[in-house]
């Protein structure tokens, strides 16, 4: 039996309030092993770890339970703080009575009840808990960046600053993500590429950092310090180490109707295609499904113009495998796509478009080489609307819930600058709220209006419907409650955003989770804002939630050195809690191989002794640097041969039966 003390902490008046804690410290008393409880308003306070330490050495105890908050939030505090007085850090358990009491209950009699529960519960996992003795793992000093937008640059660049490599995979043949399809950006109204481009230029440059464009990430495996990532780099069908960059290739390839994707399908490109101008790498690939000589077996001018012999229609795709100390993942955004909303006419005209083709519309290189124009007729228009919030911050399910937080801003933006090149053009917005928090935003929206004279309808657009030269959109005032009905030449549609949908996949190899929209999750949302609960994987830029690109690069800088911080360290402490089998249960079934997810559970022919029997059996080994403590195996196994240290089958049960009791 352990010689148990119980602290139970107020948290001011989080806990205080909804449960009678003097009560709980009064009623743990009475349970077998424990021989000191109390009560403090702030047990993580200086005074409150000192309260704990005094109690361990003055009274001896072995193990000790803490009631507070989430174990996420103090459990590796009061380790410490056990630690510093002596006691094994694997002997401290905590009781949530926060969380899971006095937050999600009100009534103050219930509340205290089940914290006293709970507590029970603890003292009774404590009594079988043995100490334990964590591992060492060593660091790989190299990090991966997934995903080479303004995000994965920006933090692969700080990495590289601080001095380690770092590896970007995009799976695009250039990087600069959708920073590069921008014309001008808010709030500064600065041209993208002036300020992209020398990133990318820089990351390139970078002797630290290598660049693998056109390429994807094919298997994950390991854990933090030492994972092993397989890239698969797509064949370009040109070899990068000859091409020159000239161009000719494109200029005489005679396959020309492939839909341009950086122009967002609004014109076409050649079979064989650099995807902009100022692409990094500046090397073309060549798009098998529109090549004639893939198709076919015939043309081939590619390679007779090719001056550097660079053509190679032979290139395989190529595995690459590297170890990486740590994972950010930079993998961005992309708009919803608008079938859902054919209330807006998206698809019955050309001349409705998104927020990202009429980027591309007023950018020179874009498909009207930076002319405003109706896509219908190549006029210039005399009228706009622009539609807020189509997708976002809805309650259907076509619809997001969330605001994609950066359309009112482009909105303005676009306005701003249309009324500024073109003040004939007549230009309406309708908004439900405008959201510009921002450092400036809210001084840009208003120049929008007062200056360039924007006219701003808080209005639901319920219709756009294409009709006699031009749209007629369909509109409720908010305001007056008056229904409006106004023609105009274009309809541009501030369209949601939504993680890149090859994240779900992503996600899975990464062993890091996704919230209910796609979005990579934060391992707190306000402490620990930049990392992924997967110990070794960082979030950067608009992948973990909707992001301006101020706010992308701050995120990316937050990323790296965090990334940098666990690759500057030699060498890991890990985790104790891992799976252990017993050799003389196991029947060597491979049930709990199956389900381990981090592929930590392997089978070795060993000599038993069975109670006196010698005997050779197959039977399950588990590599405690591979194990992340899940607890899958101990589940799976039908002999009950697996066990978690930490949290054994008995430790879980004896915590059932307190609770049952
Ligand atoms: P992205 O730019 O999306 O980059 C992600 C990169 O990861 C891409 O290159 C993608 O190909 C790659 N990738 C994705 N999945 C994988 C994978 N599995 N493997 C490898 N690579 C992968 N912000 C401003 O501050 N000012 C503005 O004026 C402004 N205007 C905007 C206008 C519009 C219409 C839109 C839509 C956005 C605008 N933004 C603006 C927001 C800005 O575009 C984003 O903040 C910024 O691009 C986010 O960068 P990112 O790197 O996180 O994502
Ligand atoms: Fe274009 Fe012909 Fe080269 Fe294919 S082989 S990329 S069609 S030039
Ligand atoms: Fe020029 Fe040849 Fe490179 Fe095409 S592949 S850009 S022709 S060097």
């Amino acid at each position: 039996m352990q010689k148990i003390g119980v602290f139970v902490c107020h948290c001011g008046s989080n806990i205080a309030a909804t449960v009678d804690v003097a009560r709980v410290a009064e009623e743990i008393r009475k349970e077998p092993g424990v021989v000191h409880a109390e009560d403090y308003p702030y047990m993580c306070s200086e005074a409150g770890q000192a309260k704990i330490a005094s109690a361990i050495k003055e009274k001896g105890l072995t193990a000790i339970v803490v009631c507070s908050c989430s174990p996420r939030m103090h459990e590796a505090t009061f380790r410490k703080a056990a630690s510093r007085a002596g006691l094994n850090p694997y002997m401290v358990e905590i009781a949530n009575i926060r969380e899971h009491c006095s937050w999600i209950h009100k009534d103050r009699e219930e509340a205290t009840e089940k914290s006293v529960i709970l507590a029970r519960a603890a003292v009774s996992k404590v009594n079988l808990d043995t100490p334990l003795q964590p591992g060492e793992s060593r660091v790989t000093k190299r990090a991966l960046v997934i995903g080479g937008g303004i995000a994965g640059i920006q933090t692969a660049l700080d990495i590289a600053d601080a001095g380690y490599e770092v590896d970007i995979v995009e799976k695009t043949p250039s990087i600069g993500g959708r920073m590069s399809q921008l014309d001008k950006t808010f709030p500064t109204l600065d041209c993208s590429a002036c300020i992209l481009t020398p990133k990318m230029v820089e990351a390139a440059a970078h002797e630290k950092i290598t660049l693998y464009t056109y390429s994807e990430v094919e298997s994950i495996s390991g854990f933090v310090g030492d994972f092993t990532v397989e890239i698969r780099k797509k064949a370009r069908s040109v070899d990068m180490s000859k091409c020159t960059g000239c161009g000719v290739c494109q200029e005489k390839c005679p396959s020309r109707k492939a839909p341009n994707e950086f122009n967002r399908g609004l014109d076409t490109r050649s079979a064989i295609y650099t995807p902009f101008a100022q692409a990094i790498p500046n090397v073309p690939v060549i798009d098998r499904e529109h090549c004639i000589k893939f198709k076919t077996g015939k043309c081939g001018v590619c390679a007779r113009v090719c001056q550097a012999g660079a053509i190679d229609y032979e290139q395989k795709d190529e595995l690459i495998t590297r170890k990486y100390g740590a994972i950010v993942a930079a993998t961005g955004f992309d708009m919803i796509k608008l079938d859902q909303f054919d209330e807006f006419a998206y698809s019955q005209s050309p001349d409705v478009i998104t927020s990202l083709e009429l980027e591309r519309i007023m950018n020179a290189a874009g498909p009207t080489k930076g002319h405003l124009e109706k896509l219908s007729d190549h006029k210039p228009p005399k009228s706009m609307v622009f539609v807020q919030c189509v997708g976002s911050r809805g309650q259907t399910c076509r619809d997001k819930s969330y605001c994609s937080k950066i359309c009112c801003m482009y909105t303005a933006k676009h306005a701003m600058l249309i009324r500024d090149k073109y003040p004939d053009v007549d230009v309406t917005v309708f908004y439900i709220d405008v959201r510009t928090p921002g450092k400036n935003f809210d001084e840009f929206y208003r120049r929008a209006v007062e200056e360039y004279g924007v006219h701003y309808i808080k209005g639901q657009v319920g219709k756009v419907a294409p009709t006699e030269g031009g749209l007629l959109v369909q509109a409720s005032d908010l305001l007056d409650n008056r229904q409006i009905l106004m023609k105009t030449d274009m309809v541009v549609l501030a369209a949601a955003i939504e993680p890149d949908p090859d994240v779900r996949r992503l996600a899975t190899m990464l062993t890091a989770s996704i919230d209910t929209n796609n979005f990579l999750t934060e391992a707190h949302p306000k402490l620990r804002p930049v990392e992924s609960p997967t110990a070794g994987i960082f979030l950067s830029g608009v992948c973990q939630g909707p992001k301006d690109i101020p706010e992308t690069v701050a995120q990316a800088g937050a990323a790296a050195i965090k990334a940098v911080g666990l690759l500057a360290k030699d060498k890991l402490v890990t985790n104790p809690c891992t799976a252990k089998a017993d050799e003389l249960l196991c029947n060597g079934c491979s049930c709990c191989a199956r389900v381990c997810p981090y592929g930590a559970i392997t089978y070795e022919e060993k000599e038993i002794n069975d109670h006196g029997i010698r005997e050779v059996r197959r039977v399950a080994a588990v590599n405690d640097a591979l194990c992340q403590g899940c607890g899958a195996c101990t589940v799976a196994c039908p002999s009950g041969a697996m066990d978690l240290q930490g949290f054994s089958n008995r430790q879980i049960t004896a915590e059932v039966d307190a609770i049952c009791r």
